[in-house]
């Protein structure tokens, strides 16, 4: 699909946190398609680009709203630009960095997202360095492998783990049942790397499912076998079809200590824009009805105001 419009802002909201505001837009798309784009913010008052990559995603990974209604189409490479001109532009800032892990699964749209690497790291483009970009994968082995291929060695690649154990990743994450986790980590373990890299991993906890003993000596031997990471801990969201409960702070204290007593190094994701539906796992679960589709377009809330813990410092 030729694309020729820029995505137009349809809605955002905001929710206010200590280190500044966290904006959730949704974007409507020539074709009538929504998606949505968060402005995190970062402590030292920049912010990061959370950008969507498909609307929807085919992964189904059981803890996250993007993929309950499925895969409509792939976002061409400046539709995913667009979201962070539009966002930028909206808020009056540059944004900092700039990682995938809105909706959708990046690397089941490689032609999308590694046109829209060029597009971000050029300097005609928006001039990111590598080192500000970060495409996060459920696990996709194949893409892993062509994304390393492309030798971008100071780009961050993170990967979605939620399981260290064959059996219960199957079921949180169904992309675990084409590429179980030895082909991940071996995926992992060849992907070409700069001096220093370190693989993000997220693990999104829930308690009761995956924060059992055998859990974390599963997540540290992965650890051990992928090499140099940061495992982020990222209590679970419910949304609108909740497989749990959000752990209480002993329940996820309890985790991180386990992981770091075991050597693994870990910390934990501060949680940001829960109330919007805007944290992770959680786009496109905020409006009612196919997150695919946008509603009627309406006039966006102009200019967004950028959050006061940004302005002053
Ligand atoms: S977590 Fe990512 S890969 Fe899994 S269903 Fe959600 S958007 Fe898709």
């Amino acid at each position: 699909m030729a694309v020729t419009e820029r995505p137009r802002i349809l809605s955002t909201v905001s929710e206010p946190g200590p280190a500044g505001g966290t904006v959730k837009f949704r974007f409507g798309l020539e074709d009538g398609a929504a998606v949505e784009t968060v402005a995190v913010p970062m402590f030292g008052g920049t912010y990061t680009a959370c950008v969507s990559s498909q609307v929807g995603c085919a992964r189904l990974c059981a803890f996250c709203e993007t993929g309950t209604a499925g895969l409509s189409r792939n976002l061409a490479a400046a539709e995913i630009v667009g979201q962070v001109e539009a966002a930028a532009e909206a808020l009056g800032i540059r944004f900092r960095n700039v990682v995938f892990m809105g909706m959708g699964e990046p690397l089941d749209n490689p032609e999308g997202v590694f046109g829209a690497l060029e597009v971000l790291r050029d300097p005609r483009g928006l001039s990111y360095a590598q080192e500000r970009i970060t495409v996060c994968t459920a696990g996709h082995v194949e893409g892993i492998r062509r994304l390393g291929a492309l030798g971008l060695r100071r780009l961050n690649l993170s990967v979605s783990l939620a399981a260290a154990r064959d059996e219960l990743r199957d079921r949180l994450m169904p992309i675990n049942r084409i590429w179980p986790l030895a082909d991940l980590a071996a995926a992992l373990e060849a992907y070409p790397r700069r001096r220093n890299f370190a693989f993000g991993v997220n693990y999104c906890l829930i308690p009761g499912l995956n924060d059992l003993p055998e859990d974390l000596d599963a997540v540290a031997a992965f650890t051990v076998r992928i090499g140099r990471s940061l495992v982020n801990v990222i209590p679970y969201n419910p949304g609108r079809h909740p497989i749990g409960r959000t752990p209480s702070e002993p329940e996820i204290e309890a985790f991180l200590a386990g992981l770091a007593a075991r050597g693994v190094f870990v910390r934990r994701r501060i949680e940001k824009g829960r109330s919007l539906m805007a944290a992770c796992g959680q786009l496109g679960g905020g409006s009612a009805g196919n997150p695919g589709k946008s509603e009627s377009p309406t006039a966006p809330e102009s200019p967004v105001e950028p959050p006061l813990a940004s302005q002053a410092s």
